[in-house]
């Protein structure tokens, strides 16, 4: 029914690129079987994007290891903020081994890191105000859970979609549809009937941009249910926009003076980094969709750096297996060579090598499976490093 790959599919190497198979089918051909070791790595971000977040690894693991081959992998933990030319996973192996996956391996890294990224960039830019992500829409339904469960770790604090909530083991977060209220023919019988069905489960969001204007709505609305409503949200479309913080300081000063300051005021609706900061100051909460789910992917890409032992890479990178070492008392960065002796940071403080064993011989060690495990604890990990970088 949909054109989509299954995971056999993945395994089996099929979802490659034409020249991985047919460079398979020269090296064999001509018996060149050796040993590697490739580095992946982004060269240039998007956008004004001074960092990205390494997403996917998770995924990454799991796929290595349903191969059943030979191989080594050093991965920084998943949710690792990081800057371009960093090597973040390096996979040691037979080259015929791992040829063919190298497609896959970057297209579940690349765009899971990219969605990552843009989330921990608007919860940046709303500063402790909530951003859920309302994404699921504006892809395909079966990449849904993933673009979400991505967003989520990269800080959304809840995802609208109902399967990627249940595979986050999280509880869905929404309001109401337009359609509600239209079917209601009003805002406020909407709000109510919500309420009544679900207002001892759910905070009440009630919509309050369907018919009239959203400073008269709000005002009814918080009338006429008072502290059953938790929020108000408004989806303005773009032909009535105007001015939204206008809108909003009308809004909540119109609610503070009857006595409504605990009533929230969220938006959604075309929102982006840019627009969060504009409004942030009034709104107190966010739906996002497309910004998040179209986010741009980070550019990966997996280079040899080593062949037979010996230090090998094309023109314009570094050749050579790395450590990549942020110091743990002020966190500068270095990349150095592997094995080397690292060096002394200049505050006198210690180098700690990001990149760990992962996978040892085509099996998930136990420091790869906590790096990518602890969700949660990788949700603070990525919100403690973007407040130390911004
Ligand atoms: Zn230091």
């Amino acid at each position: 029914m949909f054109h989509a790959a299954t995971e056999e599919d993945v395994i089996r190497g099929d979802v490659t690129d034409v020249y991985f198979t047919r460079t398979v089918e020269i090296l064999r051909k001509n018996n060149i079987d050796k040993k590697v070791r490739a580095e992946l790595v982004v060269k240039s971000l998007p956008e004004n994007y001074h960092w990205g977040i390494l997403a996917g690894t998770e995924e990454l693991l799991a796929l290595i290891e349903k191969l059943n081959l030979s191989l080594n992998v050093r991965a920084v933990r998943e949710g690792t903020l990081f800057r371009i030319h960093q090597p973040l996973i390096e996979i040691e192996g037979r080259y015929l081994d791992f040829c063919v996956y190298e497609t896959a391996v970057l297209g579940l890294v690349c765009q899971a890191s990219g969605i990552a990224t843009r989330a921990a960039r608007c919860v940046a830019a709303a500063r402790g105000k909530p951003v859920v992500c309302f994404g699921a829409r504006r892809i395909h339904p079966i990449i849904a859970p993933m673009v979400e469960r991505y967003a989520y770790l990269g800080g959304c604090e809840g995802v609208a979609g109902v399967k990627s909530a249940s595979l986050l083991g999280i509880e869905p977060s929404g309001t109401m549809p337009h359609a509600l209220i239209l079917l209601y023919g009003d805002t406020v019988a909407a709000t109510r009937a919500f309420y009544d069905a679900f207002g001892q489960r759910v905070n009440i969001i009630s919509l309050v941009d369907t018919f009239n204007d959203e400073k008269f709505e709000a005002i009814r609305v918080a009338e006429a249910l008072g502290n059953k409503v938790f929020a108000l949200r408004l989806d303005t479309p773009a032909s009535r926009k105007g001015s939204v913080v206008d809108i909003l300081r009308e809004i909540r000063w119109e609610l503070d003076l009857r006595g409504h300051k605990n009533i929230r005021l969220f938006l959604s609706g075309g929102l982006t980094e840019e627009k969060i900061r504009e409004l942030n100051e009034l709104a107190d909460g966010y739906g996002v969709g497309t910004y998040i789910s179209n986010a741009p992917v980070l550019d990966f890409s997996l280079d040899i750096v080593e062949i037979e032992g010996a230090p090998l890479a094309k023109k314009g990178k570094l050749s050579g297996s790395k450590s990549f070492l942020r110091c743990n008392a002020c966190r500068r960065e270095v990349v150095w060579p592997y094995q080397a002796s690292p060096p002394r940071c200049e505050c006198d403080g210690e180098f700690v090598e990001l990149l760990q064993t992962a996978i040892q011989n085509g099996k998930v060690t136990r420091a790869g499976r906590l790096s990518v495990e602890d969700f949660e604890g990788n949700r603070d990990y990525i919100k403690a490093q973007v407040k130390a970088s911004i």
